[in-house]
């Protein structure tokens, strides 16, 4: 704390890290004698850079961008951008340590990264939004590429922005690469990216479900936010025939009780990435469903509970609440959710409680898998992806389990801790002093 002051998120993530990963760390000398911990914490290089850009009345205005390169020993770095006005380093820290380890966990050759902008993209013209994205790409540039560090999308960052971005990388660097994922599918982009974070998610609960001895089938899904993320989340729980009654955004919650089917989402769909509307609007549309301004869903009784908005929208008392309903098992789709107590009030009352590190890594394996393919020229189909996507899913499980199970329970936490730590920690003992 004294190295970081005032980085909360940072401190927090770093805190349910080491929690875990210390005890073994102590026991293994290895890494104890090799400050391994200590270094890992330790961002390897920050950028920090002006974007300047004109609004469509004329005026000129000026935010700031970053990029977090955390870590880089089991591959070039890797990691999504975010544009959001509250947008700080200490968030962008927390992200790109977690993205180290999520990235282990994929047992692809990827290094951990995170940046972003404190840009609202919200109420922005499209034309607004492109001189944004071009203006920073116009720094950025320099700093990644397709064997140095790979950005991709996150909260405020989808297909519109990821389109200007390498539109812009692509003319300044003359070269066709593999510099950006999440592209759009006529120019390098996979199939399944866009689904991947969600359906990711539910095949991770799936798997913890099957583990013991039950499963998604019939059960009642609370699920927060209303963006990538959620909506495929929805997407695959229903498939698999779970009953999904919330969604929500930064304004409040709807609750549709008698479930967001198929067809009621791609109303969603078309509401937040066509009309960027808001969830509100759902409820003006659909009979029975309640909107609760300024509300989370958490008081809605449910068997699964999936944050897919933000960090920290999961507190002690949330946990509380859904832990007296009945709640069986809570994966997370968006990046830290939960806060640190109610995490440990999943853990113990044995809740499945599958931290993002493990369940949220679909998203930036099918990016791996956008990089391999781009690097190949070629592109695999829907099957393929979604093929390799639930493997990856059950293998980062099977981790977890050899790392977590210990009397009858698996905490997932430890489990995905000590298996994402242990990759990077043998390369940089490896690589020596560095
Ligand atoms: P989107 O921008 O598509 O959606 C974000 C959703 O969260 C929106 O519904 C938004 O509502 C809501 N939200 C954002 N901030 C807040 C807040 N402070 N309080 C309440 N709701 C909020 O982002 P994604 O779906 O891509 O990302 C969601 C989460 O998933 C993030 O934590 C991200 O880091 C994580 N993630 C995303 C991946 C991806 O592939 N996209 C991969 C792995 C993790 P509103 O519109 O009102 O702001």
């Amino acid at each position: 704390e004294r190295r970081n002051p005032g980085e909360l998120e940072f401190h927090q993530a770093v805190r349910e890290f080491a929690e875990t990963v210390m005890p073994f760390v102590q026991e293994n000398r290895k890494y104890k004698d090799a400050q391994i911990l200590e270094r890992m914490t330790e961002p390897d290089r920050i950028v920090i850079f002006r974007v300047a850009w004109e609004d469509e009345n004329g005026n000129i205005r000026a935010n700031r961008a970053w990029r977090v390169k955390f870590n880089n020993s089991i591959g070039p770095y890797k990691g999504g951008m975010r544009f959001d006005p509250d947008l700080t380093l200490s968030i962008l820290k927390f992200l790109g340590f977690e993205q180290v380890f999520k990235n282990s966990l994929t047992g692809l050759p990827m290094g951990g990264a995170k940046g972003g902008a404190n840009f609202n993209p919200k109420g922005k013209s499209d034309r607004e939004v492109m001189r944004f994205c071009q203006s920073l790409m116009t720094e950025l540039h320099r700093h990644i590429g397709e064997d140095t560090d790979v950005p991709a999308g996150d909260i405020g960052v989808g297909g519109r922005e990821i389109s200007y971005l390498f539109g812009q990388y692509k003319r300044l660097e003359n070269r066709f690469v593999g510099s950006l994922t999440g592209k759009g599918l006529t120019f390098g982009g996979s199939l399944m990216r866009t689904e991947a974070t969600g359906y990711g998610c539910v095949y991770f609960c799936e798997n913890m479900l099957n583990h013991a001895g039950d499963t998604l089938k019939g059960k009642t899904c609370v699920v927060s936010g209303s963006g990538n993320v959620a909506i495929y989340t929805a997407e695959k729980a229903t498939e698999l025939g779970a009953k999904v009654v919330t969604l929500s955004d930064s304004s409040g919650f709807v609750h549709d009780p008698d479930g967001i089917d198929a067809e009621k989402l791609a109303f969603i769909k078309n509401l937040k990435e066509v009309a960027r509307g808001r969830i509100s609007e759902y409820a003006d549309h659909f009979r029975g469903a309640t909107f609760y301004a300024g509300h989370r869903p958490w008081n809605v009784s449910c068997e699964v509970a999936f944050p897919c908005a933000t960090q920290n929208e999961l507190n002690l008392e949330d946990a509380k609440t859904l832990i007296g309903n009945g709640v069986r098992a809570v994966a997370e789709g968006a990046n830290m959710p939960t806060e640190l107590a109610g995490a440990h009030a999943f853990v113990n009352c044995k809740v499945l409680f599958g931290p993002a590190k493990a369940a949220n890594a679909g998203g930036v394996a099918v990016s791996g898998l956008e990089q391999s393919q781009n690097a190949l020229r070629l592109s695999w189909t829907h099957e393929d992806v979604d093929t390799k996507l639930k493997s990856i899913m059950s293998d980062i499980h099977r981790k977890c389990v050899k790392h977590g199970q210990a009397n009858g329970y698996v905490n997932y936490v430890r489990g995905a801790n000590i298996a994402g730590f242990i990759k990077v920690a043998d390369a940089m003992l490896a690589y020596g002093v560095v």
